[in-house]
């Protein structure tokens, strides 16, 4: 743990393809010491959770990513770097003559095309050592479980525990000016509106997963499961059920409850309409190729997958008439952010902060006469699938800008504002 008297520049928390952005941003802008924080250290939800998942972004952008700041690239690079802040040269860029980079299995892939999160991860994995090794940051295996600020002096209070347990004892403080919290997001399991007895949950962490998949699922009989939703999860789900049925389990029957019809990506001219929210990649292909209306029919995935349409208002009877004898079901309608740790100031009051996706500024309710205003709440930012950008595209569409290059684009933008 760290001594009690360390004070940072910054504590970041999370070390997800967040983290890592905002950790390489901080060292470009010879911003340190820094206190980087994570339960584990091992690549967020990625690396944790999506290692089997199809990509939904080309291999390129991880290449983008991984070399769009002078401290990756000298991660990146093999080659010992001279002195610490130099400026880029082409030792730091992409492969030094003769000598490959740490790059070398996302150049061997097809760049404009999708690939399985394996391979982001372990970039993430390497980004992820060589900036716990790079002076100027300390990282701590911990869990920041609350933060005090002094209104006063600005300066955060910031609380670290056991990276595992929930208790609130042996709390070790440490200081800091900034507080950027990368603290990620996780599938919405909100309960059902009915009640069935017989219904259990399948996580859709797991259904993302075909080994884990095939290990819960193979071992029982004949066995049904309901997906919900449309998204792009929801399409993985889908082929990784089927992809079951066809091989090893056969007496597995699936219903797919959809409210819309399923939404694709569109490359528009110098933009890609549903760039966040759209099937992409090989989850679009596959979807196009057997859930239509017009292929599904013919496709041999009509003989596991039935499709219940249903719209909007109508989820309690439309779940009493389809899943009833159903054994599982799992629901893929979007990510909400993970509990954030305890803020409040130094006089007790609670904060809860509101975020500004155009910048990663918080604010927060004043005190006193002032409860109704919102106020800047200094020192604190936000970056990642919590605390993403906001984009609107041509025809006026908003969306939230999730995806690694997009952090990376983001947070180089509004960096310049948190220091
Ligand atoms: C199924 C799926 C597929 C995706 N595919 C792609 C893709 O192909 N390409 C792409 O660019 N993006 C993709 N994304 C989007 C995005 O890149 C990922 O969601 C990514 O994991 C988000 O990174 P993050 O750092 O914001 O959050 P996370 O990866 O969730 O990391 C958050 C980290 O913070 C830690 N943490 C949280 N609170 C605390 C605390 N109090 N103390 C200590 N540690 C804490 C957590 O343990 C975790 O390690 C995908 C997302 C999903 C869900």
């Amino acid at each position: 743990m760290s001594n009690p008297t360390d004070s940072y520049e910054a504590v970041v928390i999370g070390g997800g393809a967040a983290g890592v952005t905002v950790v390489g941003n901080l060292l470009e802008q010879k911003f340190e010491p820094i206190l980087w924080v994570d339960n584990a250290f091992n690549g967020g939800r990625i690396n944790r959770c999506y290692r089997e998942v199809p990509s939904n972004t080309k291999v390129a952008l991880f290449i983008d990513f991984a070399t769009a700041v002078a401290p990756f690239r000298k991660i990146v690079s093999n080659t010992p770097s001279r002195s610490r802040w130099e400026e880029p040269s082409e030792s730091d860029g992409v492969s030094v003559s003769g000598k490959p980079d740490k790059l070398q299995a996302l150049r061997n892939l097809e760049q404009a095309k999708g690939c399985q999160l394996s391979h982001a991860a372990d970039m993430l994995l390497m980004l992820t050592e060589g900036l716990a090794k790079t002076p100027g940051v300390i990282a701590q295996k911990a869990r920041v479980s609350d933060a005090t600020l002094d209104e006063g002096t600005k300066k955060w209070t910031i609380n670290l525990t056991s990276p595992v347990s929930s208790e609130q004892t042996d709390r070790v403080p440490v200081s800091a000016n900034r507080l950027i919290m990368c603290t990620g997001s996780s599938p919405n399991n909100s309960p059902l509106p009915v009640e069935i007895p017989s219904l259990h949950v399948l996580d859709l962490d797991c259904a993302l997963s075909p080994t884990l998949l095939s290990t819960t699922l193979t071992p029982l009989g004949p066995t049904s499961v309901a997906v919900i939703g449309a998204s792009h999860s929801a399409i993985l789900v889908l082929m990784n059920l089927y992809n079951l049925a066809r091989t090893s389990k056969p007496d597995l029957r699936i219903k797919w409850l959809t409210r819309h019809p399923l939404r694709y990506a569109e490359q528009r001219d110098g933009w890609i309409l549903r760039d966040n929210t759209g099937l992409k990649g090989a989850a679009a292909e596959w979807a196009r190729n057997n859930l239509e209306p017009d292929t599904m029919p013919t496709s041999d995935v009509a003989k596991y997958v039935s499709k219940v349409a249903y719209t909007s208002g109508a989820e309690k009877e439309t779940y009493e008439q389809h899943l009833q004898g159903v054994d599982f079901y799992v629901q893929a309608i979007g990510y909400s952010r993970d509990p954030i740790p305890t803020l409040k100031t130094s006089s007790g009051r609670e904060i809860e902060p509101v975020f500004d996706h155009e910048n990663g500024h918080f604010s927060y309710a004043g005190e006193g006469k002032d409860q109704q205003a919102l106020q800047k709440l200094p020192g604190l930012f936000g970056a990642g699938i919590a605390w993403p950008a906001r984009v609107v595209d041509p025809e006026g569409n908003v969306e939230y800008a999730v995806g690694f290059f997009k952090f990376m684009k983001h947070v180089k933008k509004v960096i310049g504002s948190w220091i």
